[in-house]
C-alpha cells in the first residue's frame, strides 16, 4: 500500500497528530494487507460517494479504502551527517511515497521550540536542508560510479551523468530534486536513487485549538502558504490537539457534534487524508454488491486487470472483462437497473483505463 511519512522538527506536534491518526485508526480486520507496525497508522479514506452507493445497493456492510501514515520522528539538524540517529530516519523517509511535513504555527510559551521561537519558514528550511544534503550525497556517489563506468568505454553513461549533474546543480542551490524538469528517461535514471527531495510534499500547519476552524488570522500559516505556493505544494491547516480530542471521542455522533461545535465542516484529519490521497495521484473505484459496498485505491492510469489485482491477484490473472458504470451515472440513475436501461453499463476489456469513481464488476476465470 502507498504510504505518507510524517516529518517535522521536534515539538511541532507530530506525535500528537500521529496519535490522533492511530486512535482514529481503521479496523484492522478489514485491511489484513496493511502493515502492522507501531510507527504505521492505518486510516480510512473518507468518501461521500460511499453513502450514496449504500442507499442504492443496501449492502450488508460498507468498507472504505485505507491509507497509511508513517511516523518518522527524530529528524533533526545534522541528520544527513548521521547525527542523532539521523541517517536511520532518512532511511525511513526513503520508503514512503509522499511526505507530510508538520510545521509549528501555534504559539505556546510552555512548549519549547528547538530554535527558541516559532519560525515555520526556518523550520521548513532546516528539514529541507537535511533532505537536500542527503540527496546530494546520493547523487555525488552515483556520479562517481557512472564516471568510472564510462572510463570503461561505455558511452551510455554520458546521458546519465548529464542528468545527475542537472539534479546536483539544483540541490547545490537549495532546490529539491522534484523542482527539476525531467524527461521520462531521466526519471528512470533517477528512480533507483530514491531521492528524498523527489517525493511529493504537503505541509500540515499545526495551529492552536482556537484556530482549528479558521486560521486566516495566523501570520505563520500565511507564511507557510506563500512558501508552499512557490513550490506548488498544498497546505493543510490543522490543530493536532483538536484532532486528538476528536479521535478520543467514542461514537461517530459525538465526533460529528464536537466537529460542528468547533465550527469545522469536517475533521482536519479527513482533510489531511484527502490531501495526501490527491498528492499521490490516487483514484478510487468501487465494487457494489449486496454483500459489500467497498472502495479501492488505485494509481491514476491503471488498467482494469491491474485494478482488479488490487482486490486479489487471481482477479488480475484470470481477468476476462469488467462491467463498468461511472458513479455519477449510477447516482443519477438511482439503481443499477435504471443505469442499465439507460445504456450506462459498459463492458470493458483488458486495455480499459479505470476512472476515478468507476463502479466495477469483474468477470474472471479461476
Ligand atoms: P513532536 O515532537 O513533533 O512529536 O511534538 P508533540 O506532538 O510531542 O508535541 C510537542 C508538545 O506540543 C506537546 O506538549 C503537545 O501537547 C504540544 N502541542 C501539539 N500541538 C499543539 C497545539 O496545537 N497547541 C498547543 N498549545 N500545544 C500543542
Amino acid at each position: 500500500a502507498l504510504k505518507a511519512g510524517i516529518v517535522g522538527l521536534p515539538n511541532v506536534g507530530k506525535s500528537t497528530l500521529f496519535n490522533a491518526i492511530t486512535q482514529a485508526g481503521a479496523e484492522s480486520a478489514n485491511y489484513p494487507f496493511c502493515t502492522i507496525d507501531p510507527n504505521v497508522g492505518v486510516v480510512e479514506v473518507p468518501d461521500e460517494r460511499l453513502q450514496k452507493l449504500t442507499e442504492i445497493v443496501t449492502p450488508n456492510r460498507v468498507v472504505p479504502t485505507a491509507f497509511e501514515f508513517v511516523d518518522i520522528a527524530g529528524l533533526v539538524k545534522g541528520a544527513s551527517k548521521g547525527e542523532g540517529l539521523g541517517n536511520k530516519f532518512l532511511a525511513h523517509i526513503r520508503e514512503v511515497d509522499a511526505i507530510v511535513h508538520v510545521v509549528r504555527c501555534f504559539v505556546d510559551e510552555n512548549i519549547t521550540h528547538v530554535s527558541g521561537k516559532v519560525d515555520p519558514l526556518g523550520d521548513i528550511e532546516t528539514i529541507n536542508l537535511e533532505l537536500i544534503l542527503a540527496d546530494l550525497d546520493s547523487v555525488e556517489k552515483k556520479i562517481e560510479r557512472s564516471r568510472k563506468n564510462m572510463k570503461g568505454g561505455n558511452k551510455q553513461y554520458a546521458a546519465e551523468i548529464e542528468c545527475l549533474e542537472k539534479v546536483k546543480e539544483a540541490l547545490y542551490n537549495d532546490k529539491p530534486a522534484r523542482s527539476v524538469e525531467l524527461t521520462d528517461e531521466e526519471k528512470l535514471i533517477l528512480r533507483d536513487l530514491h531521492l528524498l527531495t523527489m517525493k511529493p510534499v504537503l505541509y500540515a500547519a499545526n495551529v492552536s485549538e482556537a484556530e482549528a476552524a479558521n486560521s486566516d488570522g495566523n501570520p505563520y500559516v500565511q507564511m507557510v502558504r506563500d512558501f508552499a505556493a512557490g513550490e506548488g505544494a498544498e497546505v493543510v491547516p490543522i490543530s493536532a490537539r483538536v484532532e486528538m480530542e476528536i479521535a478520543e471521542l467514542e461514537t461517530d455522533e459525538e465526533k460529528a457534534m464536537f466537529i460542528e461545535e468547533l465550527g469545522l465542516s469536517e475533521s482536519g484529519l479527513n482533510r489531511l487524508i484527502k490531501a495526501a490521497y490527491k498528492l499521490l495521484g490516487l483514484y478510487t473505484y468501487f465494487t457494489a454488491g449486496v454483500q459489500e459496498v467497498r472502495a479501492w485505491t488505485i494509481r491514476k492510469g491503471m488498467k482494469a486487470p491491474q485494478a482488479a489485482g488490487v482486490i486479489h491477484t487471481d482477479f488480475e490473472r484470470g481477468f476476462i472483462r469488467a462491467e463498468v458504470v461511472s458513479y455519477d451515472d449510477l447516482a443519477a440513475a438511482g439503481s443499477m437497473a435504471v443505469a442499465r436501461e439507460r445504456g450506462q453499463l459498459r463492458l470493458e476489456g483488458k486495455e480499459y483505463v479505470v476512472n476515478d469513481g468507476d463502479v466495477m464488476h469483474f468477470r474472471f476465470n479461476v
